[in-house]
């Protein structure tokens, strides 16, 4: 019984169903293992199987506490697959959708875990690249934490990277969420360990508040606000973690902090946030983003989660920049993909309303609607093309940039 995988496998029961494949719960010589068996199309890319060979290595070689090990790639006939570490339990994206927003000191001793794992990661020269909820899993079987949580595990190492690729991107149009992705991956630069720093402070933004930063509406809008919106604070948070948060969703890479010194800040605030509740933080106000949804619907976008974050009261805009977005338009292909800073603002549109306002956010939502489907379709394209194309230097493996070389943690 059971569907063989390779020599060595049998797949015995799906557990869930990804973007890229299939999750079995499969069993193999050192006992039950997870078996991720790879979409179709994707097993019979050969280009595919050539790169999903050559990173074998790379994916083997990670092996750590918070990240959820690869035992072995089986390329087999039309197989091709992934055996993962068992991990029994669920993953953030469910539990974050159970609970909508989470305690800040289960929040951030789960978000510690991942920047341990990231940690190893870049010390390994390997830089993760699809950082979000969805990758991270929660051990349920594992001992309860500081706030209640399980530990948390980083999963799909190396898989962006596999999958990710101009040619397919076009061919399948496989839009993933643009909600984590750096404003310099926009920009065109190619992704660093600071890539998955950005991405891991947006995941903690998402559990504390119920919804990302920059994400909501088309993707096109999305990518405009990574590259030149400052985050909006949220109310009620410690001011010393609120601080840290900041620092890793800055515009500039080298601004960030390595994941080692973040996962060591991060539990230094664990004391501090013992008992605390949920922030009490206003619901998205999504009514006219999802006319857009049903209009362009995206493949893995449920209803959109972004929403008007209430201003602090007397916390004027950090950033000019916020202004831009009132004049926001579909950015033409050259801004999105061209390698120089800078490229991707959007002209100022006199008479401007003051950023925050609800004029202000109700003339954005406007906007946003007025775009329309063409010009949805279009950013998208174009946009995500961009990020594709930047993120599939399959030639070299991805280097961190910022030397971190603390070593794992045990
Ligand atoms: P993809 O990244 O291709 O979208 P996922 O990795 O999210 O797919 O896997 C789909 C489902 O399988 C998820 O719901 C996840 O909970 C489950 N899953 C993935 N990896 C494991 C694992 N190592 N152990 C147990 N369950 C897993
Ligand atoms: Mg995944």
């Amino acid at each position: 019984m059971g569907r063989k995988i390779g020599s060595r496998y049998t797949a015995h029961q799906i557990l869930g169903r990804g973007s890229a494949g299939t999750v079995w719960l499969g069993e193999g010589p050192e006992g039950p293992v997870a078996i991720k068996l790879l979409r179709e199309d994707l097993a019979s890319d050969q280009e595919l199987v050539g790169r999903f060979v050559q990173e074998r290595t790379a994916l083997l070689s990670l092996d750590h506490a918070r990240v959820v090990g690869v035992h072995d790639l089986v390329v087999d006939g039309n197989d091709l697959a992934l055996v993962m570490d068992l991990v029994r339990g669920t993953d953030l994206r469910t539990r974050l959708e159970r609970e909508r927003r989470l305690a800040p000191e289960a929040a951030v001793a789960i978000v510690a875990d991942v920047a341990d794992a990231l940690a190893a990661a870049h010390a390994a020269g390997i830089v993760h690249r699809d950082v979000k909820p969805e990758n991270v899993l929660l051990d349920m079987q594992g001992p309860l934490g500081p706030g209640g949580a399980h530990p948390a595990l980083l999963t799909d190492f190396g898989v962006a990277k596999l999958i990710d690729s101009p040619r397919r991107t076009r061919a399948t149009k496989i839009i993933g969420t643009p909600d984590y992705l750096a404003p310099e991956i926009i920009e065109g630069l190619p992704p660093r360990a600071a890539v998955d720093i950005y991405a891991l402070a947006t995941v903690l933004y998402e559990l504390l508040a119920g919804f990302t930063p920059f994400g909501g509406g088309h993707p096109g809008a999305v990518l405009r606000r990574h590259v030149t919106e400052t985050v909006v604070p949220l109310p009620g948070i410690p001011e010393e973690l609120w601080q840290l948060m900041v620092q890793c969703l800055a515009k500039a890479p080298a601004s960030r902090l390595r994941a080692s010194e973040l996962a060591t800040r991060l539990r230094e605030q664990l004391p501090l946030l013992a008992g605390m509740p949920p922030l009490d933080v206003d619901e998205p106000d999504a009514e006219p983003e999802e006319s857009y949804e049903e209009a362009a619907p995206q493949p893995r976008e449920k209803p959109p989660r972004r929403g008007a974050v209430p201003l602090v009261p007397g916390a004027a805009p950090a950033d000019a920049n916020r202004d831009t977005h009132t004049s926001m338009r579909v950015p033409a292909p050259d801004e999105l993909a061209g390698g120089a800073r800078g490229t991707a603002r959007a002209p100022r549109t006199a008479g401007a309303v003051r950023p925050g306002s609800a004029r202000h956010r109700a003339s954005t939502r406007r906007r946003r609607i007025t775009l329309g489907v063409a010009g949805a379709l279009v950013a998208a394209a174009v946009g995500v093309g961009a990020w594709y194309a930047t993120s599939g230097d399959e030639s070299s493996p991805s280097t961190p940039d910022n030397g971190n070389s603390a070593p794992p943690v045990p």
